[in-house]
């Protein structure tokens, strides 16, 4: 079904169907059945939003629907019913009515429901005429890219106030966004702001605090609706606030925006791979040299030394190791269950003591990259250890910036700064890499983008080995790992060890536990023992 151009006019989009044929009720002595090609036309000339059809040999509409009161089911790939409640305030005498639709092909079919959805949830604010809600007729991009069932459970997940209500408690994180925005008025008084997936539209009110013309509040998941609540009940604010259900890389706006506001960091910066929904809504609705906030995001790296963290994670699988589990014999599963344990990056909060040399940074300028840049970002390491000790993996968070014209700030997710809900990410080696002061530690940290909205992580890490083979040329320890960012280890429940630090520098050799583990042991990971103390 192709959304004919001359017809998608701001106000109306027209589809054409195959036909359609009205359900009869019990009651009806008639059925209005047409077996002629018919226009369906969503519009809301008039404040309401409505579907019309129209047969093309007619001049005026065979049924007409207010989108508010109608639904929509699918019957089949080329089948679904339209049915609205009866109107009439009289109950008794009120009835429902239906129309079978039949569409001319599955991918129609789709892109129908689409716009329904979009012309239901997005046309009607405050009572207000919006002049929007046009949806592409081809798959959006966000849709090629990514698992219809990941993208199914994502937007379940943010479409619960519980877990709105998790990121709007992270202070750190909601009291930054609250403070660049107030504190750089001057960007957002007499403008259009798009605030990106906007979920509980806490943003949106922020930049209408601020002073913005209007704010178009674009969200998919079912969140929309409560954030149209809550701006209902603010209404000095609501009133410049249009929530628009549906994805940025899908919805249609009437204007363009001077500013677009979002919140589209995950854990490693880059998870749930909304920068690039972020990205794509700057092309399609930010004017050119408009403002993002944030506009910059970092990710920092450094090596980390934490055996208790080392031990806990290779101890996971010595479940694996009993030899009589109810009679079962467990230990054909222990290997696998060991390096499975090492593919969870883990999320905590840790002491930035344990941090082994100075950090790194990759710059990600969210106004300047590309989409397609952000499917695979491959990073040089390159660190000089600042004391000896056995390098356990990469430690890694981000800060984004907020570069208004009175006043920049940062949101950091720094080890040591006062911790927000992404705590900080660490990658941890099967095979610890040692070194001593001075040493270099180079490698290479990979991230491969995922259809399941996130990233498989490649990492190497080597340090040249001092003794007898340094002078020759020395020999290279290297040690690599392969991780699912989309499958971490949340370890904050464990209880934290952590004291602010006075001192941030890199800690001396931590009077851990020591493991006893060879190269060679890896290879088969059932020599791997219980951690003997040193
Ligand atoms: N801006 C809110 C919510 C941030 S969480 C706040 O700061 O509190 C990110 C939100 O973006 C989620 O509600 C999610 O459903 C929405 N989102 C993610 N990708 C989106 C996309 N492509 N289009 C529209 N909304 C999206």
């Amino acid at each position: 079904m192709e959304v004919s151009t001359a017809q998608k006019h701001k106000q109306q989009q027209e589809f054409a169907l195959a036909s359609i044929s009205e359900l009869a009720s019990a009651s009806s002595s008639s059925s209005l059945s047409s077996s002629f090609p018919v226009a369906a036309r969503f519009s809301a000339d008039c404040g309401v939003a409505e579907l019309r059809f129209r047969r093309h040999f007619e001049s005026v509409d065979a049924f007409s629907f207010d989108l508010p009161n109608a639904k929509l089911f699918k019957l089949g790939p080329l089948q679904s019913v339209c049915i609205t409640e009866g109107a009439d305030t009289n109950k008794e005498e009120s009835y429902s009515r239906g129309v079978l639709i039949n569409f001319r092909n599955e991918e129609e079919g789709k892109t129908f429901h689409c716009a329904f959805e979009q012309w239901k949830n997005g046309c009607i604010v405050q009572g207000s005429c919006l002049p929007n809600g046009a949806v592409s007729a081809s798959k959006s991009k966000f849709d090629d890219k990514i698992e219809p069932s990941s993208a199914k459970m994502y937007f379940h997940y943010y479409g619960q106030l519980l877990h709105q209500q998790n990121m709007l408690q992270d202070y750190v994180r909601t009291g930054t966004y609250y403070a660049a925005v107030i504190e750089n008025r001057a960007d957002f008084v007499g403008r259009v702001v798009v605030d990106v997936g906007a979920g509980s539209g806490i943003l949106s009110l922020f930049a209408a605090q601020a002073g913005a013309k209007h704010v178009y509040a674009v969200e998919a998941s079912e969140m929309a609706d409560y954030a149209r609540k809550l701006i209902s009940g603010n209404p000095s604010l609501g009133q410049r606030i249009t929530v628009i259900r549906g994805k940025v890389e899908e919805v249609e706006l009437p204007e363009k925006a001077d500013i677009l506001i979002s919140e589209p960091m995950g854990t490693l910066l880059v998870n749930e791979r909304m920068l690039e929904s972020y990205v794509i809504a700057r092309d399609r609705f930010l004017v050119p040299n408009g403002k993002m906030f944030p506009s910059t995001g970092r990710i920092h790296m450094a090596p980390f030394s934490d055996e208790y963290l080392f031990v806990e994670i290779a101890n996971k699988a010595l479940f694996w190791q009993q030899q009589n589990y109810y009679g079962v014999d467990l230990t054909p599963l222990y290997g696998s269950a060991f390096q499975g344990y090492f593919t969870q990056p883990v999320v905590d909060a840790f002491d930035p003591r344990l941090l082994v040399a100075p950090a790194i940074s990759h710059v990600i300028d969210f106004s300047e990259i590309k989409e397609e840049e952000l499917y695979d970002i491959d990073i040089p390491l390159k660190f000089l250890a600042a004391v000896g000790t056995r390098v356990h993996g990469l430690a890694c968070w981000f800060d984004v910036l907020f570069n208004g014209s009175t006043v920049q700030r940062w949101l950091s997710t720094a080890p040591g700064a006062p911790t927000t809900h992404w705590y900080q990410l660490r990658c941890v080696l099967l095979q610890p890499l040692y070194v001593v002061a001075g040493q270099e530690i180079t490698g290479r940290l990979h991230l491969v983008a995922h259809n399941a909205q996130s990233y498989t992580i490649y990492l190497t890490m080597s340090a040249k080995m001092w003794g007898p083979g340094a002078e020759q040329g020395g020999i290279i320890q290297t040690s690599s790992c392969k991780l699912d960012l989309k499958e971490p280890y949340y370890r904050m429940s464990q209880p934290q060890a952590y004291t602010m630090a006075q001192d941030q520098q890199p800690h001396q050799l931590m009077h851990a536990q020591d493991i006893n583990i060879q190269a060679d042991d890896l290879e088969d990971p059932e020599l791997m023992q219980q951690p003997s103390q040193t």
